[in-house]
């Protein structure tokens, strides 16, 4: 057996990062890849400006004897004003330039007008308080600064980032183009929702989970179905998987029972390993590749052969196959963070096996535990925010400090 850590050893050295590149609007790069380092085209903020409501003002002319000044102009954002006249104030709205000259910002709140209601040339304001030099003043280029790097290839994009792509003044992104997936389910057993169970049979489950956990990651999954369990069935659909894709996915028949298809199928299609990984759920997981042509110039599409059972088939998607997809996508941060954190549960019957256990963040901070940990039971990840992960043969006292990974840092 495998540790889960020498799968990956394994695993990621064959991941290479495809090739092509595609221009798409910056809107539409939500959940993309950033191909190339992107540079600002522009200082943000394109000037000194003021953070607050308020007045410019000049330090020098204030002291605690003279705390009235002249309001001298006024600067709403978006426009520019003169330089400050000596003994003046400039009325300044957020976002808008500091005048020549002024070196704080006093807000309004600080301030009462001696004139009329509404600030103007003739009036005159009282600062209550004397100002610190450089108060309230964003400083031009300190958010982005122009010809230098806000973004780096292999970024993967959140709303955060199409912003600040934006915001360095960029219509256009380049992106790696999708990582293109072909799934496909296997089991006599398996019917889809809508369509009527039989004696023994259950709803494919994995192919809902399967399809939106690679939607998660920007992949462009096709659905290849449900393949009955048998030899041709099972390399007609490798053959039909292999033409267009980048790897090929498959739940169930992975063990080495007589009715598991998957481990002669890719053979005769192409090579496979067949690996069993110390950790639980999940155990057996296939990688190989499938040949997508006749002759070997037509190269290959990599296969990954998830186990059946629904958590198992998530977390080993989870483990090894969304790290290996990340880096055909070419992205730069594959690794998951981890917390450590405070077990409110006992968890004593440690297995030999790296245990991946259900667990939910409680209001205390604390982790509670999913009651049934079996393999089949999807609903502990569905009542789950997470997982723990459990070293082999140690159990967990309530109240110790713990590994979880959130669901959340597994699924983008
Ligand atoms: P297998 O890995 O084919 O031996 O299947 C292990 C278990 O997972 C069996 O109980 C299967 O019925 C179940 N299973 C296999 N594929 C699916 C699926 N697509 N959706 C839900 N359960 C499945
Ligand atoms: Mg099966």
């Amino acid at each position: 057996m495998l540790t889960a850590q020498e799968a990956l050893d394994h695993l990621l050295p064959h991941a290479q990062a495809v090739d092509e590149v595609e221009r798409v609007a910056t809107q539409a790069a939500l959940g993309r890849v950033l191909a190339e380092d992107l540079a600002s085209l522009v200082d943000v903020p394109p000037l000194d400006n003021s953070s607050m409501d308020g007045y410019a003002i000049r330090c020098a002319d204030l002291s605690a004897a003279d705390m009235t000044l002249q309001v001298g102009q006024r600067i709403p954002a978006g426009s520019v004003g003169q330089a400050l006249q000596a003994r003046q104030a400039a009325r300044i709205f957020t976002g808008a330039p500091i005048p020549a000259g002024a070196d704080a910002i006093v807000m309004q709140e600080d301030t009462s007008l001696l004139a009329s209601e509404n600030a103007g040339p003739a009036d005159r304001v009282l600062i209550n308080h004397l100002p610190s030099s450089g108060q309230w003043i964003r400083r031009r280029g300190e958010d982005l600064m122009a010809g230098k790097v806000a973004l780096t290839a292999g970024t993967f994009l959140r709303p955060q980032e199409l912003g600040v792509a934006a915001s360095a003044g960029l219509t256009h992104l380049m992106v790696k183009r999708r990582v293109r997936v072909a799934a496909f389910f296997t089991g006599d057993e398996l019917a889809l929702p809508g369509e009527p169970l039989k004696p023994g049979g259950i709803y494919n489950s994995n192919r809902d989970t399967l399809l939106a956990c690679l939607r998660s990651l920007g992949c462009a999954p096709t659905d290849l179905g449900i393949v009955p369990d048998r030899l041709d069935t099972t390399r007609a659909a490798l053959r039909a998987a292999s033409a267009n894709h980048d790897l090929i996915i498959t739940s169930g028949g992975v063990s080495v029972g007589e009715e598991d298809h998957i481990k002669p199928a890719v053979n005769a299609e192409g090579r496979l390993d067949l690996w069993q990984i110390a950790i639980k759920p999940g155990k057996p997981l296939a990688f190989g590749a499938v040949r997508k042509g006749t002759d070997a110039a037509s190269g290959e599409t990599w296969f990954m052969g998830l186990p059946g059972n629904p958590v198992s088939s998530f977390l080993t998607f989870l483990l090894f196959v969304r790290p290996f997809i990340l880096l055909l996508q070419g992205r730069n941060d594959i690794n998951p963070h981890r917390y450590f954190m405070r077990a409110d549960f006992d968890w004593l019957r440690a297995d030999r096996r790296n245990e991946f256990l259900r667990v939910k963040v409680n209001p205390a901070g604390g982790l509670d535990l999913f009651s049934n940990q079996s393999s089949g039971v999807l609903t502990s990840a569905s009542w789950g925010d997470g997982l723990v992960d459990c070293p082999p043969n140690q159990p967990i006292q309530r109240g110790a400090m713990v590994a979880y990974i959130p669901f959340s840092e597994l699924l983008s």
